[in-house]
């Protein structure tokens, strides 16, 4: 058995969801995470910033122009009365649903109901259409199974117990269909898996099943090897380490969410990136199978804010990283790249909303630099310090770029570099040419 989701461009209109519900049909007995519409979320997060801001008729704009698109989905989706009746008297007790907290209170609870509404109304429209076809389709709510606990984090034992009943429970099925993304706290109340965390219902959700594969299926052919937004001529990596993975997913790379893919990597299952444009494309596999020698993909993360701190007094100070390290944490502030000197240490961060108490309290350690506006540029690939020559020819590429931190030996899996975001794409093409097409 497969998991399979699909991304919110993968089903972001009437002919797309068509194409996913062929494609997901041709075999039998496989489990379909999908994302909401394209859109849908960013919009149910709008409608949110207006029932926050108590303006009800900046939400209900908001509302109908949403509520016009899905009618327009509906109308094009289905054939049969039957079901376009169907899908649109569900689609309208959505949107009166919603509507209906323009006339409450509104709180952070309220926002998370309506920000669920994206993957149910995305699965129960692919459900009717399955339905309509004649495929014996089973609609499983993942609101019956995925869970966090009280940090926040997914509860691993209720999920595979509670999933395992509900795969069970519709045993015989063709084809099942849930939500990614929505989930329920310890309290019971809806809740989800943050912003992107469709990819992360998937691979919890085949842990839990212990499906043979995880398939993420979005608009482009599998991870690239460098930003195809950016560089041009990029290729799809076809192999990748979960490490080297999970460093792309943080450095930008967006198509897969970093954390992830923890649970498919502890279960031993392989992650298929593939492209529902052209589904026979071989994408992306990602498993625990190492590829020793090979540098895989450059990927970018920019707004990353460098703060130096230079002590004198350092050199013989033991404790003095600690000092440094418990105010960034006092101010819960994730430290990204971090390079050290004698006489001095440089750190990284991109959430600056506590800068101004940080410089304030690093001041009593030394004397504080700040860099705005720079970019961390990560290198991806086999980088076991045994291995010569690829560290160089990576800072070699950047040597007529301005480089103001370079990270390496953290991990067996990457370099990074920090430049201006303006360097940014002169970085990422240099890179590019020096690593995968000179050679090539
Ligand atoms: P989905 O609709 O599947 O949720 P996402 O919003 O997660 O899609 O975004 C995937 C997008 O990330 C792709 O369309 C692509 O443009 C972009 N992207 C950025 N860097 C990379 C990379 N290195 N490899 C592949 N895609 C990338
Ligand atoms: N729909 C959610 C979002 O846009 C989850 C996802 O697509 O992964 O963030
Ligand atoms: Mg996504």
């Amino acid at each position: 058995m497969k998991v399979m989701k699909f991304g919110g461009t993968s089903v972001g209109s009437a002919q797309r969801i068509k194409n996913v519900a062929d494609l997901i049909s041709a075999e039998k007995g496989n489990v379909v995470v999908l994302s909401a519409m394209s859109g849908t979320t960013d919009t149910l997060v709008e409608i949110s910033g207006y029932l926050y801001n108590r303006n009800p008729d900046g939400a209900h704009d908001t509302i109908n122009r949403l509520a016009a698109q899905y009618r327009k989905t509906v109308a094009e989706l289905y054939s049969t009365d039957e079901y376009k009746a169907k899908a649109a008297s569900y689609v309208k007790g959505v949107f009166d649903y919603i509507t209906s907290f323009t006339k409450t209170l509104f709180g952070e609870q309220e926002e998370k109901v309506i920000l669920a509404q994206g993957e149910l109304i995305s699965t129960h429209l692919m459900a009717f259409y399955l339905m309509e076809k004649g495929v014996n389709v089973a609609l499983l709510s993942a609101l019956d199974f995925m869970r966090i606990d009280f940090h926040g984090e997914p509860d691993a034992e209720y999920i595979k117990e509670h999933a395992t009943a509900a795969y069970e429970a519709a045993a015989g099925a063709d084809l099942y269909v849930t939500q990614g993304f929505i989930c329920r706290n310890p309290r019971g109340d809806v809740d989800n898996l943050k912003r992107g965390g469709s990819d992360y219902t998937a691979s919890l959700l085949g842990a839990a099943l212990g499906a043979d594969e995880i398939q993420i299926w979005t608009d482009i052919d599998g991870m690239h090897n460098n930003d195809p937004r950016i560089v041009s001529g990029t290729r799809a990596v076809r192999h990748l380490h979960f490490e080297e993975a999970a460093e792309l997913g943080y450095f930008g790379a967006k198509i897969l969410h970093p954390t992830c893919v923890l649970p498919a990597r502890y279960a031993n299952i392989p992650v298929r990136l593939l492209n529902t444009l052209d589904p026979s494309a071989p994408g992306t596999t990602i498993d625990n199978v190492p590829e020793p020698g090979t540098i895989k993909s450059v990927a970018a993360k920019n707004n990353i804010t460098a703060i130096k701190i230079k002590s004198s007094r350092m050199l013989l100070a033991s404790g003095f990283l600690r000092k440094v390290f418990e105010i960034f944490e006092s101010y819960q502030t994730p430290i990204d790249m971090i390079c050290t000197s004698e006489v001095g240490v440089s750190v990284t961060i991109d959430d600056t909303r506590h800068l101004g108490e940080i410089i304030h309290d690093l001041k009593k350690y030394g004397t504080v630099t700040v860099d705005h506006d720079m970019c961390i540029i990560c290198v991806v690939g086999d980088m076991d310090w045994e291995n010569v020559g690829f560290e160089s020819r990576a800072t070699q590429a950047l040597r007529d770029i301005p480089v103001r931190m370079i990270s390496y030996g953290g991990s067996n899996y990457n370099i990074s570099f920090l430049v201006k975001d303006e360097d940014k794409a002169r970085a990422l093409r240099a890179l590019s040419k020096s690593l995968f097409e000179d050679n090539a």
